[in-house]
């Protein structure tokens, strides 16, 4: 063994030791697509990060067509990090999101004060790659328009909106998937307790149990928006709009949706004759592949970027060993910076809130 060959070995060997598994990520090489309203940060194939933007703008367009007095441009571009697999995506997850028994995370809207972000693997199987690209999208949608909606709703919209089938021509809203109709006929939630549960609670968190959440939620938000040639679209609208003018969710449903228990039967009535109603939505233009600028990160932006993201998620720790290799790499790397400064601001905070004997809520 030559004392060259030695050395290596002791430097790699020292990289490991001192290395947590985050580290390894930086071998990757991470591109970048921008598109007109998305910024895709990426280690899968440039394909495969093109077709997550293009993606994203026929669906974008179909929202408009749908809902064109809707906002559709929050301050900055949703970031978008679509990586190669789901394990990558889950060292990015937040923190709290990777417990032992928690519910499986397909891919992830976390909004902040100044971005928006969206976390999704690309190689989920057949149309759940499309699914999961819709349903974060929906959410950083209605949460540009809406101050409150209930989680419920939040979800419902996110499934419906989720399973939307988007193409050049034509779009269309309401398809039903076979495996939600087989969630729906085996697992049932009464209707007072699928309104009442929060992101805290065991339907939320647990994976035995969501799937009959997200299939209940769908279906409500199916029924209401849809349902009976969208007969009952008006007092959907009405209740979003009290809520919006921050009236209590309970007097807002009594207003509007009326008694539980008739909604609730209406609502069964519905997923049992499984005739779910769709709508389509004409297409304004067509969408090419392969059309967006594309660019290589450097190490040091695309640890930098990371580094944000993992702030945003409450990883703080990590976060800051991240920056760190970032900063160590370029000093003068902008993004990496702004990771720092970020990161500096919530542990001050969260020293604040120790010291006054809050318990750290962000
Ligand atoms: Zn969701």
């Amino acid at each position: 063994m030559s004392f060259r060959l030695l050395i290596r070995i002791s430097v790699i060997g020292i990289y490991i030791l001192a290395c947590p598994p985050l580290c390894a990520a930086a071998e990757d090489t991470w591109i970048e697509v921008t598109s007109p309203n998305f910024l895709i940060i990426s280690n899968a194939s440039i394909r495969q990060a093109q077709r997550v933007a293009k993606n994203l703008e026929q669906f974008r367009a179909a929202f408009h067509a749908l809902f064109p007095k809707m906002k559709l441009d929050p301050g900055s571009y949703p970031m978008v990090f679509a990586t190669r697999n789901e394990k990558d995506m889950k060292s990015l997850l937040p923190s709290g999101r990777q417990e032992k028994g928690a519910a499986q995370t397909a891919g992830l809207f976390l909004a902040g004060p100044e971005r928006n972000f969206i976390l999704l693997s690309t190689d989920a199987p057949g149309d759940e790659g499309y699914h999961v690209i819709y349903h974060e999208y929906t959410h950083v949608l209605m949460n540009l328009n809406f101050r409150y909606l209930p989680l419920w709703l939040s979800e419902g919209f996110a499934e419906l909106f989720g399973f939307a089938t988007i193409s050049d021509k034509e779009s269309g809203l309401g398809k039903v998937r076979p495996e939600v109709l087989r969630t729906l006929q085996t697992a049932s939630i009464p209707l007072p307790d699928l309104m009442s549960i929060t992101r805290d609670s065991p339907y939320y968190r647990q994976k035995d149990k969501i799937s009959a959440f997200y299939s209940r939620s769908w279906a409500l938000a199916h029924y209401l928006m849809l349902g009976d040639k969208q007969a009952h679209s008006k007092q959907l609208r009405d209740f979003m709009s009290l809520l919006q003018n921050g009236v209590p969710e309970q007097e807002a449903l009594q207003r509007t949706l009326g008694s539980l228990k008739i909604l609730s039967k209406n609502l069964e009535r519905y997923i049992s004759s499984k005739q779910f109603y769709s709508y389509k939505i004409p297409m304004p233009h067509n969408f090419k592949d392969g059309r967006y600028d594309t660019r290589t990160l450097s190490s040091a932006e695309s640890l930098g970027t990371r580094g944000i993201f993992l702030v945003y998620g409450d990883r703080l720790d990590d976060a800051k060993i991240m920056l760190n290799q970032a900063l160590n790499l370029d000093p003068r790397n902008a993004a990496a910076n702004e990771g720092m400064g970020l990161l500096s601001e919530k542990e001050r905070l969260r020293a604040v809130r120790a010291v006054e004997g809050i318990p750290s809520v962000d």
